[in-house]
């Protein structure tokens, strides 16, 4: 599933692409892709407005158009933004083709149809029609600090690792990055989110960051392949220390990593890194 980094890199490769382009034509090949409004109207709304920029905030793109209009994309499970040329096959999971004034087109294939679209009419703003856009914690990479993050977890007796996915409190991350974050930040995922000591909070988030800036430049690399419409394969995974590698030594310590269930999914630490019972040094 798309998280931050992959989603920024999306971002960035659209940048290049889009800015300017006007829309000639629309073609909604399966109406669920479109969350709001209806796919008829999505398709005929859009014809005629220009791309001027594109953002990411948590893991939605932030489409911003001409005429104080906009769209947003969600990808989610399995979804795919792709600018195509005019001659290039369609693939069997097209569920919207949003055709350009060069003859070009952006592809929105989402074989599992998970992923989602909106349009945003002039006047209202992403978060008027997206609502849980509005509900979004902040992003790991600009305003995430130890003092909110203290202030979040005060009152989460959950584990460290489903806080971590939980949106509202921190945009972007998901199964893999929160993985990786408490691993290199030493802290078992199973750990009560607000029994975290301030240096461990410091610890965490600064991990976080170090963990999602490289992913993001592994991710860069994949976009090459993406726009060669071979999709998103993010290449960071190769890089992992923990994610994915159930029963393989801790690249820290040798000690074999484990895989439990936290939250409903999947979650790989290494016991020795990350002790649930954590000595507390005195100062
Ligand atoms: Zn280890």
């Amino acid at each position: 599933m798309p998280e931050l980094p992959e989603v920024e890199t999306v971002c960035r490769g659209l940048l290049k692409q889009l800015p300017g382009r006007t829309i000639s034509r629309v073609k909604v090949w399966r109406d669920a892709s479109i969350e709001s409004p209806s796919a008829k109207e999505f398709a005929k709304v859009l014809v005629g407005k220009r791309f001027a920029h594109i953002s990411r905030r948590g893991k939605y793109l932030l489409f911003h158009l001409d005429q104080d209009c906009g769209m947003v994309a969600h990808l989610r499970m399995s979804g795919r933004l792709l600018v195509v040329g005019p001659k290039s096959p369609k693939s069997s999971h097209l569920r919207v083709e949003i055709n350009l004034d060069n003859g070009q087109a952006l592809h929105f294939d989402d074989m599992r149809v998970f992923g989602r679209l909106w349009y945003v009419p002039s006047g209202k703003s992403f978060e008027d029609i997206v609502e849980t856009l509005a509900i979004l914690g902040p992003e790991p990479l600009e305003s995430l600090n130890a003092t909110y993050l203290a202030k979040a977890l005060e009152r989460k007796s959950q584990a460290i690792k489903a806080a971590l996915l939980d949106q509202t409190i921190i945009a972007g991350i998901g199964n893999i990055y929160a993985d990786e974050s408490l691993h290199h930040s030493r802290i078992n995922p199973n750990r009560s989110a607000n029994s975290l000591l301030p240096d461990e909070l410091e610890r965490l988030i600064s991990a976080i960051r170090q963990v999602l800036e490289k992913a993001i430049v592994k991710g860069g690399s994949t976009l090459r392949n993406y726009t060669d419409a071979n999709g998103i394969n993010g290449n960071y995974q190769h890089d992992a220390y923990v994610y994915g590698r159930k029963g393989l030594a801790c690249r820290s310590c040798q000690t074999l990593i484990e895989q439990i269930r936290l939250a409903g999914r999947s979650t790989c630490f290494c016991p020795q890194c990350q002790p649930l019972k954590v000595s507390r040094r005195k100062r």
